[in-house]
């Protein structure tokens, strides 16, 4: 597991992850980004797919996106953390990561999911996405390279304080 400062829509992996919405058919930042990168060809593929409940993912082509398929998952909203927010943005990572592992994807990034529009605390959305991708993806039967995709220098900062937090634990 790696962080980086980047825009998701430039990156040359097996799948990026959406940050979308239950409709699946489009939206504001991250979401917007990669539908006009990827084309009008994934809203037509999106439309099949029957929207999203809020913690699952479904998958998508990636068309004109440089990242083979995309990963569509619904981050939960932020209204103070009593309405299994911490638990739906878990389910996020973990359930993104076993659809990629069905579908033979050996790297995978995400945004920061939910910490946009959302509103989900940045510091501990980074806390659930380093702790639950590191405990899925050793039940894995495949490894997967694992990328976490910040836009903000903030969020970069905030990953790499985890990702070290929990690469000494796997040490110990
Ligand atoms: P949500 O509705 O799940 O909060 P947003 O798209 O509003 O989704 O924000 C999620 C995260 O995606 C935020 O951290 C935002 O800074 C980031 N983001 C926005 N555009 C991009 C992009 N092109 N690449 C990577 N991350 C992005």
């Amino acid at each position: 597991m790696r962080a980086i400062q980047a825009d998701i829509t430039t990156l040359t992996v097996d799948a990026i992850v959406n940050a979308a919405n239950n409709l699946l058919l489009g939206g504001g930042g991250v979401d917007g980004a990669i539908h006009r990168t990827a084309g009008p060809e994934l809203l037509a593929d999106c439309r099949l797919l029957n929207g999203c409940q809020t913690g699952e993912a479904k998958i998508t082509r990636g068309y004109r996106l440089p990242a083979k398929h995309v990963i569509h998952t619904v981050g939960p909203i932020w209204t103070g953390g009593r309405c299994d927010e911490p638990q739906l943005l878990a389910s996020c990572y973990r359930r993104s990561l076993e659809l990629a592992a069905e579908h033979g994807i050996r790297s995978i990034a995400f945004p920061c999911i939910s910490t946009g529009v959302y509103g989900y605390p940045a510091d501990q959305a980074a806390a659930i996405a380093v702790r639950t991708a590191s405990a899925t993806l050793r039940t894995l039967p495949i490894p997967i390279e694992v990328t976490f995709c910040c836009f903000l220098r903030s969020d970069l900062g905030l990953y790499n304080a985890r990702l070290a937090a929990d690469s000494a634990e796997g040490a110990s």
